[in-house]
């Protein structure tokens, strides 16, 4: 099978050194799908580290008057490049060991939004400094209060609309390699007449993985968070593991409201938009421990027409 792996913040952690080691616990489990025969594409979050370097900018501007404010899509591109390093660096050390001839490659990913989704009306989402609601008012950026700790630049998160690299990452795919690609939701560009130009903004990692899979025509969307299984009734004494579900099930699930913004629901969301496009695909909701047994039927939540 072709596999997208989508990788959420638990498969990379909160410093470097805490990143390199989770990246090698986590090519562990990519080469174990990878002996099972599957072609995979792995894709990333990047929150925490996206959030660091455009923090380190802005406090860096406020000591050194060389350092300036970084934009938005150039930090996801340096976010992309030193996570595709540490997993690109990981799953090589990890198919050596495993003596399997593969090779693997990162590729910085572009993901075209539309200028005019709607999320660029009302940013939600929190980046960067805290600052006083006075410095806050003169940054020249939409800002929010952030749950009683601040206030924050806060940037749109636009829907996915079409993955620029798509076919250099089907390319490398289908000829055998391993493809790092699409890291950090991808790095916001809109189309000016043709002319692709980046913009600040913030892709949900989980519906860019969900369009990619899509592009690539993947048989399989494998979402790997820190839970085995999506839930309903998630943090009741009634909650109960959803195993085996149709695409029908879980849009009614989903409207129901059993999944929560911000982390369950776009899973669930991007499951369903890769799923019900066609007849063979299956998208799975699992943990990193449990992926390849999830592969095999064995564990996680699966979705399927
Ligand atoms: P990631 O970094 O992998 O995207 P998130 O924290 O965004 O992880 O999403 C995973 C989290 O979603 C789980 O750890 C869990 O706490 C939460 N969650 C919310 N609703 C549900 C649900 N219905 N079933 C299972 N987990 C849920
Ligand atoms: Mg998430």
């Amino acid at each position: 099978m072709k596999i997208v792996i989508a990788l959420g913040g638990n498969a990379l952690g909160n410093s470097v050194a805490e990143q390199k080691e989770n990246a090698a616990l986590t090519a562990k489990k990519i080469v174990e799908i990878i002996k099972m025969g599957h072609n995979v594409i792995v894709s990333h979050g990047n929150g925490p580290q996206v959030g660091l370097i455009n923090l380190a900018f802005s406090e860096g501007k406020k000591v050194n008057p060389k350092v300036y404010d970084m934009p938005f899509s150039e930090c996801g591109a340096m976010s992309q490049g030193y996570i595709g390093y540490h997993l690109q660096n990981a799953i090589a050390n990890e198919l050596a060991i495993n003596h399997i001839n593969k090779k693997v490659v990162s590729l910085i990913t572009q993901v075209e939004v539309d200028k005019d989704d709607k999320a660029f009306l009302d940013p939600t989402k929190p980046i960067g400094s805290f600052y006083s609601k006075e410095e806050a008012l003169k940054l020249g950026y939409p800002v929010k209060e952030d749950a009683g700790r601040g206030y924050r630049r806060v940037i749109a998160s636009p829907k996915p609309v079409k993955i620029i690299e798509s076919e250099q990452i089907n390319t490398l795919v289908n000829n055998g390699f391993i493809v790092v690609a699409c890291g950090g939701g991808g790095i916001p560009v809109i189309n000016n007449n043709g002319h692709l130009e980046g913009i600040d903004a913030v892709i949900d990692k989980d519906y860019a993985s969900s369009k990619l899979a899509d592009e690539v025509n993947a048989d399989c969307l494998l979402i790997l968070t820190a839970v085995d299984n999506a839930l309903i009734n998630f943090g009741l004494p009634n909650e109960e593991k959803l195993t085996d579900v149709t695409v029908s099930k879980m849009k009614e699930y989903n409207l129901q409201g059993h999944f929560k913004a911000g982390s369950m629901k776009p899973k669930v969301e991007a499951s369903i938009e890769f799923v019900q496009a066609c007849n063979k695909r299956k998208a799975i909701i699992t943990s990193i421990e449990a992926a390849s047994i999830a592969l095999k039927g064995l564990s996680g939540t699966t979705i399927h027409n």
